[in-house]
């Protein structure tokens, strides 16, 4: 049984007098007394603003709605709420106005790539499916924050149907990220809909959900979701644990739930300053991740949306952390630390440099504790030519059931089969001038 603390037990009496201890367990209650504005937050927390900062809450808040889940709320504490990493995630600050120059509502481009609404398309193989316009809690970071609030509403099923028609018209998709919003707001009919319809489609080998429930709402991995879910694999779940207090009894039984129906779960965490860019915060949160059987997948740099000035770090900050991390901890304890790249370049993976160089035979690494040591490559390596003809290649590979793709951007140049010598921007000047000539 999971505790109730005396602190909610009194928190959920002054949301709801009728209140009974069932309800804080379950989540539609908390989903129908989120908190979204200034007063009820004071009044739960026992703190109170100055009129003038309450003011400036309240305008942010008009720009950027406010949601908190009373569960997430009571992770805060309260005495020291103004330093809190969870008070910070989930509540306005007035910084969040202030658009520098080179922010942007989009900069994934997310709407760009979209052949139909709520598909975004920008990889060969996968595909990122906006299932829900809705979460339970807003995060202040949230990259998509021009969205958040637009329509308060589930998309329905003929919305949905033209997503999925898409998916089953494109051969090439054989992975689907759910996300949104977060996919865990719809209903388990409306869930299990979904994934038998997409699991129905033969090129689907891989439904991904990202849902940040079981940081913010555990409540909601029930047992009836769970079993649902553990009828459509395989399916994989990431979430967004961003710092290690946000572990509690009920965050840790989601966990343990999603694992124990076989579901292979990942992390995404978010490089925030002022609540986890710190090599030591980070490693204690791998650490409780792992521990739950969560793999820390993605670390990533803060994006340029409109709204998060307030939150970005330098990138060597986050190149300090994978530093402290790589060497010093468990391999699968390494997220790897992406910058998603503005203007939909997709993520670019970061690293701190360990190949320090490079001869005709030997290379030179250095390791986490600074040695420095060489490797000494083959004399004799059999630097084949590949012609791609793989039916009659000497390395052994089942053709009829590997995925085969058209050669693209860097792999293209390195490919013996293909013609391609250069990558081109498409304003290069100096071929533009050579054209004119001709
Ligand atoms: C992150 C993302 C994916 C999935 O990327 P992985 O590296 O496979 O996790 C797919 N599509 C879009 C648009 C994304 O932003």
């Amino acid at each position: 049984m999971i505790a109730y603390t005396e602190e909610q037990q009194s928190m959920a009496t002054s949301i709801d007098a009728d209140v009974e201890r069932r309800h804080w367990f379950d989540w539609r209650w908390h989903i129908k007394h989120t908190i979204r504005d200034i007063a009820t937050f004071e009044r739960l927390l026992g703190v109170e603003f100055e009129p003038e900062e309450r003011r400036d809450l309240e305008e942010t808040a008009a720009r950027f709605p406010l949601s908190i889940t009373p569960y997430y709320l009571s992770l805060i504490d309260r005495e020291n709420f103004r330093q809190d990493p969870v008070y910070k995630q989930a509540f306005p600050v007035s910084q969040e106005l202030q658009v520098e120059p080179h922010d942007m509502a989009d900069p994934l481009h997310e709407d760009q790539d979209s052949p139909v609404p709520g598909i975004t398309h920008r990889y060969p193989d996968r595909v990122l499916f906006h299932v829900a316009n809705v979460c339970s809690m807003y995060c202040r970071h949230c990259t998509r924050k021009r969205k958040v609030g637009d329509i308060d509403s589930i998309p329905d099923r003929t919305i949905m149907q033209a997503g999925i028609d898409y998916i089953r018209e494109t051969e090439r998709v054989r992975d689907v990220l759910l996300s949104g919003g977060d996919p865990l707001m719809l209903s388990d009919d409306m869930l299990d809909w979904l994934l038998t319809e997409l699991r129905a489609i033969p090129h689907v080998e891989v439904i991904r959900i990202g849902s940040r429930m079981p940081v913010v709402l555990p409540y909601r991995i029930t047992p009836e979701l769970t079993a649902m879910l553990s009828r459509h694999h395989p399916l994989w779940l990431n979430t967004h644990f961003n710092h290690p207090v946000e572990f509690s009894p009920a965050s840790r039984q989601a966990l343990r739930r999603l694992a124990d129906a076989g579901i292979p779960l990942g992390n995404q965490s978010v490089l925030l300053a002022e609540v986890n860019d710190c090599p030591r915060i980070m490693t204690s949160l791998v650490h409780k991740l792992v521990a739950s059987r969560v793999r820390p997948y993605y670390l990533y740099q803060c994006d340029l949306s409109e709204g998060l000035t307030h939150f970005r770090t330098p990138v060597g900050k986050g190149i300090e952390i994978i530093e402290n991390l790589i060497g010093h901890t468990s391999g699968f304890a390494v997220p790897t630390y992406v910058i998603d790249a503005p203007g939909g370049g997709g993520k670019i993976p970061i690293m701190p440099n360990y190949l320090i160089s490079w001869s005709a035979n030997k290379v030179v690494l250095r390791n986490y504790e600074g040695v420095i040591c060489t490797y000494r490559e083959p004399d004799d390596y059999p630097s084949r030519f590949c012609d791609r003809k793989c039916a009659t290649c000497n390395l052994q590979l089942d053709t009829g059931d590997s995925y085969e793709h058209d050669p693209l951007g860097i792999s293209k140049l390195l490919a013996d089969y293909d013609e391609t010598f250069s990558l081109v921007p498409q304003d290069n000047e100096r071929l533009e001038r050579r054209e004119d000539e001709e």
